[in-house]
């Protein structure tokens, strides 16, 4: 059993308390290194992480290939301005197009930053007295007031109203209720494929048909927010791909430079002139670091067939927690799609997780009862298993201990 908080991650602990602002719940104990789907903490515990960087670890830590492209993009040059041409945003930019829709990219650094590109786009590009943007309840999209703003989730609200006007919110599978709140100032339609901080809510059959088919016919953007799921994550290089219905706009971040920060907001060219110069940009946005990186992560994924890998690894543990439902009455409901993984619980998920930790798996709940994970698509069938057994005991043992 892991000692809590080990004795070596006080002396860090004690840093951050006085000099760190306290906005973030924190696990008591500090990590220093990762490799693969291990992460060791500062007194050398080895974990096994299938939630590995809160899903920006795609290629699990530190994957070889990004680490070398990093390694020598930094020696060489590591930002200029968007005032200039580099080769690496440049060719980034052509790999995305080519895995989507063909289209062009906005970079920046962060999930948020690509929302709020989504919603100065979507204002900038419909007619004047459009504005208003329809998003859905349960959803997620980052933590600057634009995309918070965008996040129908009254519990990310409290005390910072007033909040940026023009944002509706429909229940999540409801399209008779987006239906209802489309009117001549709507602009445009906002909505995760799978919704992933919201619990990985998969969207009932034909909810995003109906939704391309809403926007087609009252002129509105349809925007795809992929932080979580885009990227090869869910075994298709984007959700929407699954669905087979194609956005007008794409969000990406989180995996997408195999672990350094990097974000992008893709759209049609028939699109991308709204944004026209002047209108946004992002200081580090497509720098040559995460350029490289997300290069590098790319192609990864496909040189080591990592699309298939994370359909298996998906398939593998449905069959494990859908066993473990059948024996397990704490066990509502199985989400899967690919490596976006809930397992929803009658009861709170936070002591699992605890219990987890201190048998050495680190995973997430999210939504109080949603145990939630995001492995590497690297993860081989081993550890998968084992992190399966370790997870399905503590759930038993919680049925045992009430
Ligand atoms: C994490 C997340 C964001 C915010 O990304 P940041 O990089 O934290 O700003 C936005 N949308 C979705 C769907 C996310 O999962």
């Amino acid at each position: 059993m892991v000692q809590v908080p080990t004795a070596r991650s006080q002396e860090t602990i004690a840093l951050f308390e006085k000099y760190v602002i306290p906005n973030y719940g924190r696990f008591p104990v500090s990590l220093t290194r990762g490799e693969g789907s291990f992460v060791w903490d500062s007194d050398d515990n080895r974990y096994l992480d299938l939630f590995p960087g809160w899903g920006c670890n795609l290629l699990g830590h530190c994957p070889p290939r990004v680490v070398e492209a990093v390694r020598e993009q930094v020696g060489r040059l590591i930002h200029v301005p968007n005032t200039w041409y580099t080769d690496a945003q440049g060719q980034w930019a052509r790999l995305l197009s080519e895995r989507s829709f063909g289209g062009q990219a906005f970079f920046c650094n962060s999930g948020t930053e690509a929302v709020e590109a989504a919603i100065k786009l979507a204002r900038l590009h419909t007619p004047k007295q459009r504005y208003k943007i329809i998003t859905f309840e349960g959803g997620f999209h980052g933590r600057t007031l634009g995309s918070t703003s965008a996040t129908a989730q009254p519990k990310y609200h409290e005390g910072l109203g007033p909040l940026v006007a023009g944002f509706v919110y429909a229940p999540y599978g409801n399209l008779d209720a987006v239906a209802a709140l489309i009117d001549d100032e709507t602009a445009a339609i906002l909505i995760e494929p799978i919704q992933g901080e919201g619990g990985i809510r998969i969207p009932p059959d034909g909810f995003l048909q109906g939704l391309r088919k809403l926007a087609d016919e009252h002129g509105l953007l349809l925007m795809f927010d992929e932080v979580q799921s885009g990227c090869g994550r869910t075994g298709d290089w984007f959700a929407y791909q699954r669905f087979g219905v194609v956005p007008d706009v794409m969000t990406l971040a989180k995996a997408l430079c195999g672990g350094i920060a990097g974000a992008a907001m893709l759209t049609t060219k028939e699109i991308a002139p709204s944004l026209r110069p002047g209108m946004h940009a992002a200081t580090f946005g497509g720098n040559p670091i995460a350029a490289s990186a997300g290069i590098a992560m790319l192609e990864t994924i496909e040189q080591e067939n990592l699309l298939d890998a994370a359909r298996k690894l998906g398939d593998l543990f449905r069959e494990r927690f859908l066993a473990l439902q059948q024996e397990c009455e704490l066990v509502r409901e199985v989400r899967v799609c690919g490596l976006m993984i809930g397992i929803e619980l009658v009861v709170e998920g936070a002591p699992l997780v605890q219990a987890c930790m201190e048998r050495r798996l680190l995973v997430n709940c999210t939504q109080g009862t949603v145990i939630r994970l995001l492995p590497a698509l690297t993860l081989t069938e081993e550890q998968a298993h084992e992190g399966c057994d370790i997870l399905a005991d503590v759930i038993q043992q919680q049925t045992v201990s009430e």
